[in-house]
């Protein structure tokens, strides 16, 4: 299971094969090629992330945005054609948090994406689990009331799994999520064992940070405690 769901609100279907192909590897796609079953699509998926296209065969794009921020403040990211400024700014005055003019490169988008999905994770500022607790503002982590030190880069991937907790985090999306392109398995493996020696009672049989064989890592929830 992949973490974060993305919809896809275009017409062209050549651009709905080229994102889900290129964003696949990282996210869950789906897609809508019309403005109205979008609108349904996010009420019943919830999806964490909207890419729409502004130019739809049935309703304008901005009438669509306009309408998700009537119930919801799912992250939006507007991709569009046109390049008109009065566009963009109405865009943004409606509740988009991002705009792309096509056409754009993949790891330009790549990182939008993950951009929007950090900065709207932000207003989580504490995690707790058991004996562990966590203040993302401050970056403090403490097991039982005692402080843990991390490394940046430690905290990092702490905090990626604990805004996550409860689902499985690929290898591939947490090197994504934390290095951008510049980083490998090997180094996540490095980093775990390390945060694992800080943060575990027992490092060889933790109950924080799980290991799903061959697949990734989740952060426990409370149901995990319960037996
Ligand atoms: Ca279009």
């Amino acid at each position: 299971m992949k973490a974060e769901l993305i919809l896809i609100v275009e017409d062209e279907q050549i651009i709905i094969d080229f994102l889900t192909a290129s964003l696949g590897q990282y996210y869950e796609i789906i897609s809508n090629t019309h403005g109205i079953e979008a609108i349904e699509t996010i009420k019943v998926r919830k999806p964490n992330l909207i890419l729409l296209d502004l130019g739809l065969p049935d309703i304008d794009g901005l009438s669509v945005l306009k309408e998700i921020r009537t119930f919801s403040d799912v992250p939006i990211i507007i991709v569009s054609a046109r390049h008109m400024e009065t566009e963009k700014v109405q865009a943004f005055e409606s509740g988009a948090d991002d705009y792309v003019t096509k056409p754009f490169g993949n790891n330009e988008l790549l990182a939008r994406i993950r951009r929007t999905l950090r900065s709207r994770k932000n207003y989580i500022s504490e995690f707790k689990l058991q004996d562990l607790y966590i203040n993302f503002q401050k970056r403090i982590i403490t097991r039982g009331g005692k402080r843990i030190k991390l490394t940046p880069i430690e905290f990092d991937i702490v905090e990626y799994l604990s805004k996550n907790a409860g689902k499985v985090l690929l290898h591939d999306q947490i090197i994504h999520q934390i290095w951008g392109f510049g980083g490998d398995k090997q180094i996540l493996r490095v980093n775990m064992a390390n945060i694992r020696r800080k943060l575990e009672v027992n490092p060889a049989d933790p109950v924080y940070i799980l290991t799903e064989v061959g697949v990734g890592y989740r952060m426990a929830d409370e149901g995990d405690f319960r037996h």
